[in-house]
């Protein structure tokens, strides 16, 4: 048939799994078209995702951060929020990412093709036109032919099937538009995405439930940094309900009518104004006619890949939210680069030890490689090392003593497993551990580190000086 566009490199799907490959292949002198529906380059994690959640906490936390001032002796009045400021100011962010984004794509010489792509053979996808939000079709089509093609459609909120449609139930994306303030919000599941949502909107005056499934907010965390977390945030929830479900939802005039089951749930349906679902994400797999090109998706929508981030048909990779868990940003840019530098002919492999997880929340909750809680389940010997922020004079000076650091030794030779920190700013702490994991670091190097005092750095160097009896 009808060729329009030649290319080596074809990319699908321009969140940050896709860009980052197509953006690392024009590095490498390939010819490279990435194909998206939306109108901005930068997918989930920029437009409905990372970033726009981010610039909201940011807001959340200053505004919890004054409220705690007065007592040092400095009072602020009750925060004036105008909502639709604080929107355009999250656009903004946005806009700003998207566009520094088209820019880079110019100068790399990468073509945009807007619109829906569809593999129609291991060579060629055609493209249908989108406009406006990204679903409409304009009727247009276009064929691509590539030498070379990465999958990178990403994932999309899971809606569970007795979720009814209305306006006042929403997924992460409808929260993030932050169309009102509701005085009584549900969120459904307690992970990172619906509890970074809930803390902006509970900030903004809204009363929280939560009702999530498992026994524990936040799965995947250590057990002591969850407390650590809850306690601190115990002021914005009515009801935390742990192993429990919902069993109906009723949108009604008043309001939306949930019901629940679970030790602590209420008998009768409570009225919410807001209902949030963050129950997973699926893997878009299964959207890109990935079939015709005979690469094989499993059921629930994700593509097996090697380490090369390959598929089972040579010329076609996949990466990001599709290729597996965690489903993170920080993952699909470095499978990006795998996919990418194969694609050109070096050799190159996704053989990261570890992928840190971060939840943006206040006081923020981070941990990386082998938890305590792990340990314990799988019987591996561990020593580990705790400093609590209590002992810190930076976190006594900063008024936020609740957190700690924790680090996770093998008991045998020291080297470093794992790290948890909770606390404001963990996330941007959690980097170092991660570093010491991947280079082979012993406590005894983490605890002869000189870090800078007094900082909340110091802390990490501290909980390795605790344990260093492991290896001295
Ligand atoms: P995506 O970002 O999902 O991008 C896929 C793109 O492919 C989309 O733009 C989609 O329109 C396009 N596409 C799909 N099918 C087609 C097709 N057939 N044709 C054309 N285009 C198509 N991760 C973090 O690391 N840190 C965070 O703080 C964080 N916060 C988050 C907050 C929220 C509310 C959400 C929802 C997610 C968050 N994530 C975070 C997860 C992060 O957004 C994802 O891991 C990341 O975006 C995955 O990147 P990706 O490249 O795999 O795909």
């Amino acid at each position: 048939g009808n060729v329009d566009i030649e290319c080596d490199m074809l990319v699908v799907g321009a969140g940050p799994g896709g860009y980052s490959a197509a953006f690392r292949a024009a590095d490498l002198g390939m010819k490279t078209v990435i194909v998206e529906r939306y109108a901005t380059l930068g997918g989930v994690c920029l437009n409905v995702g990372c970033i726009p959640s981010k610039a909201l906490l940011h807001n959340a936390a200053v505004i919890d951060e004054v409220s705690h001032m007065a007592k040092n002796g400095i009072k602020f009045g009750a925060p004036e929020v105008d909502i639709d400021a604080l929107r355009g100011y999250k656009e903004q962010v946005i806009n700003k990412l998207t566009g520094g984004l088209a820019g880079m794509a110019k100068m790399r010489k990468v073509e945009q093709v807007r619109g829906i792509g569809t593999f129609l053979d291991a060579n060629h996808m055609e493209v249908q036109a989108t406009t406006g939000t990204g679903k409409d079709l304009s009727g247009e089509k276009k064929v691509v032919k590539f030498k070379q093609a990465v999958i990178a459609a990403g994932s999309q909120a899971v809606k569970l099937p007795f979720i009814p449609n209305d306006p006042r139930i929403v997924d992460s994306t409808g929260a993030l538009e932050l169309k009102s303030v509701p005085k009584r919000m549900l969120i459904i599941g307690g992970g990172i995405i619906g509890l970074e949502m809930g803390t902006v909107y509970s900030t903004l005056g809204a009363r929280l439930d939560v009702v999530e499934l498992s026994d524990g907010l936040m799965q995947g965390a250590d057990r002591d940094l969850v407390k650590v977390w809850q306690d601190w945030n115990a002021h914005r929830f009515d009801n935390i309900m742990l192993s429990s479900k919902t069993t109906s939802i009723v949108p009604k005039e008043d309001g939306v009518w949930v019901t629940f089951e679970g030790p602590k749930a209420p008998t009768e349906a409570q009225c919410y104004d807001l209902v949030l679902y963050s129950t997973g994400r699926s893997p878009n797999g299964k959207k890109v006619g990935a079939e015709n090109a005979g690469v094989m998706v499993d059921e629930r929508g994700f593509i097996n890949v090697d380490k090369q981030m390959r598929t089972n048909v040579a010329n076609i990779f996949a990466i990001g939210d599709l290729v597996g868990q965690p489903m993170l940003a920080h993952k699909a840019v470095h499978e990006a680069h795998v996919a990418a530098e194969n694609a050109a002919g070096q050799k190159a492999y996704f053989d990261a030890r570890v992928i840190p997880g971060v939840a943006y929340t206040d006081p923020e909750v981070a941990w990386v490689g082998l938890t305590e809680d792990q340990a314990k389940k799988d019987g591996i010997k561990i020593t580990k090392g705790v400093f609590p922020w209590a002992a810190s004079g930076r976190a006594i000076a900063n008024g936020r003593t609740e957190g700690f650091t924790k680090l996770i030794f093998d008991a045998e030779n020291g080297l470093i497993l794992g790290g948890a920190i909770v606390g404001p700013h963990a996330g941007d702490m959690i980097g170092e551990i991660c570093l010491g994991i991947e280079m082979g670091a012993d406590a005894v190097d983490i605890g002869k580190t000189i870090h800078p005092h007094p900082t909340m750095g110091e802390s990490i160097g501290m909980a390795a000086e605790v344990a260093k009896g492991v290896c001295t």
